[in-house]
């Protein structure tokens, strides 16, 4: 999968690199600009439930079969908590009311080479949401897990999203 844009998205023209404001960029010299790039944001919930969290294994491509938070790209002007609570019920079935869900970190973070990322990850407790576990959507199984039955399964899934686990169970106790 390629992230890094090779042409001009506005004419065309293959890009070139230009330095500017501190570092190289992509540079067009079809209408001479630069090509300015941010990171997508997602949003992420870490659903605790006592000492387990929720996790959806992923039903399509990219990172088919692979164990994640439930999560997802915001939408244009979408604020993150709706995103946020919009992907559980999606992936998961289970509701959950934006007052009920509250930021516990940011990052950036690369998931593949070239894809920049800025991940904006809140906490709830598995008391507030309403409705019965469906896997739903992209993801073909949600389910809750110890910390302990994720280290030791050999089931793929996403590191950073486990040390995010670890935290969010460390300051509750
Ligand atoms: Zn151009």
């Amino acid at each position: 999968m390629e992230f890094e844009p090779s042409y001009c998205r506005y004419c065309g023209h293959e890009l070139e690199e230009k330095h500017s404001e501190g570092r190289e960029r992509p540079y067009c010299p079809g209408c001479d600009r630069i090509i300015w790039q941010n990171a997508d944001p997602v949003a992420a919930t870490v659903l605790r439930r006592g000492e387990e969290i929720l996790f959806v294994k992923r039903g399509i491509e990219p990172g088919k079969g692979e164990w994640s938070l439930p999560a997802g790209f915001l939408e244009h002007s979408e604020e993150p908590t709706h995103a946020a609570v919009r992907e559980l019920e999606e992936e998961t079935g289970l509701k959950l009311k934006t007052e009920d869900i509250e930021i516990f970190e940011s990052m950036a973070l690369e998931r593949f080479p070239g894809q920049k990322l800025v991940a904006f990850i809140f906490s709830a407790d598995m008391e507030k949401a309403e409705g019965e576990i469906s896997a739903g959507d992209d993801a073909e199984e949600a389910r809750f897990w110890t910390l302990e039955e994720l280290e030791a399964s050999d089931e793929k899934l996403r590191k950073h999203f486990v040390s995010a686990m670890r935290e969010v169970l460390k300051n509750k106790t």
